[in-house]
């Protein structure tokens, strides 16, 4: 664990103002750190050198010479992100800046056994990164349709992932890898994603995984918010009023999984006459005008809003993002948008975004791997990795 105090005239920090934009030229670094001009120069040397930064083009001028700005260098090393889902995953490789450099989806099939599927997926991120010219791999970061206890790591009962429940995934992938891991569930590595794409505008965003399964993720000011054993915002089994007494995988009835994940929307659909297999089909057969499908949709919509209503109440998000499949259906976001405006205050919805997330399908991949690298770009182990280069 590298330990170091950064100072607000460190190299870590200078780096952080940098890659954040907040200043990006030795005049504006000065005057935001107020540190004196000598001291400024040691410091960028040091991040020019460690390859950390590089000088791109040149700033606004406000008279005589035109400075240089500077910019977060790329650098080789990739994080992996993987999404794992039921039936397939989704793997990116983002670089030094963020960007995603290279992707792949694979088939899979979460009823092998843990370690035959992670095998094959480190086999796939090795095949992916080897095609991608001058990349090397620093780290795993891995999605998963389940719930996670941050106490210890382990998976707690996966509903759609029988055989997996009690397996500490990240342990797995770094004893099968030999490559520094991270693991977090699919809602919480989608919320990190609809953060990161919101480039620093958003402080408080709600994001609901609306799918095959229920989930949520909370960026509260800024960071991530798991709760206390790690599994907040797992609202599938909320029990619901007026609901329908369908018997639950949990043992009880009358929960929000019932009536609104993706299996029960398909259920509801063909009860009206519509034929469906997947979600899919289910969307499909909305667009077609099948007037069932879309009121299953809008139903389904209607019950998750009503449950995120008191969430949003209690916790007044700025921004509500619907990601997931059914979050493509206008039925669905007209359902949820309904039972939000109907139950909360108009204090509440004011000034409050409900939109369609934005970070697109690889969302569980790039939201954990981004937060990956965010945590190794930290001002306290930049300064780390340059004390340790310079000893
Ligand atoms: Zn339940």
């Amino acid at each position: 664990m590298l330990v170091n105090q950064s100072t607000p005239t460190s190299a870590g920090t200078i780096f952080h103002l940098i890659k954040t934009g907040a200043a990006t030229t030795r005049a504006e670094l000065a005057r935001h750190t107020g540190a004196s001009a000598s001291t400024m120069a040691l410091r960028i040397d040091e991040l020019l050198q460690a390859g950390y930064i590089e000088e791109s083009g040149e700033g606004a001028s406000s008279g005589g010479r035109r400075p240089r700005n500077l910019a977060v260098r790329d650098a080789p090393e990739v994080v992996a992100g993987i999404d794992l889902g039921e039936n397939h995953a989704i793997i990116v490789l983002l670089n030094r800046r963020g960007e995603t450099v290279a992707q792949a989806v694979h088939e899979v099939s979460l009823r092998a056994d843990p370690d035959t599927v992670l095998g094959a997926l480190i086999q796939h991120v090795r095949q992916l990164t080897d095609a991608t010219p001058g990349r090397t791999l620093a780290a795993l970061a891995i999605s998963l349709p389940g719930p996670l206890d941050a106490r210890t790591g382990r998976l707690l009962s996966p509903t759609r992932m029988p055989g997996w429940s009690g397996v500490d995934v990240r342990e797995r992938l770094e004893a099968l890898s030999g490559i520094p891991s991270r693991a977090s569930n699919d809602a919480n590595s989608m919320a990190l994603a609809e953060y990161a794409v919101r480039e620093g505008s958003v402080r408080d965003l709600l994001f609901v995984k609306a799918g095959s399964g229920i989930g949520t993720g909370s960026i509260v000011d800024g960071s991530l918010y798991t709760g206390f054993r790690g599994v907040a915002g797992d609202i599938s089994h909320t029990t619901l009023t007026n609901a329908p007494a369908i018997p639950c995988s949990c043992g009880r009835v009358g929960c929000l999984d019932m009536v609104a994940s993706g299996s029960a929307i398909v259920e509801s659909v063909r009860e009206r006459g519509g034929e469906a297999a997947s979600i899919d089909d289910v969307l499909g057969l909305a667009k077609q005008g099948h007037p069932g499908a879309s009121e299953v949709l809008r139903e389904a919509g209607r019950r998750i809003g009503e449950v995120l209503s008191t969430i949003v109440n209690f916790f007044n998000p700025q921004v509500l993002a619907l990601g997931g499949l059914l979050a493509t259906s206008d039925a669905f976001t007209a359902g949820v948008r309904q039972a939000i405006y109907t139950q909360c205050l108009p204090m509440t919805t004011d000034l409050l975004e409900i939109s369609v997330a934005q970070a697109g399908r690889a969302a569980g991949a790039v939201g954990i791997a981004w937060d990956t690298l965010e945590k190794s770009l930290q001002p306290e182990y930049v300064d780390a990795v340059l004390q340790l280069a310079g000893a």
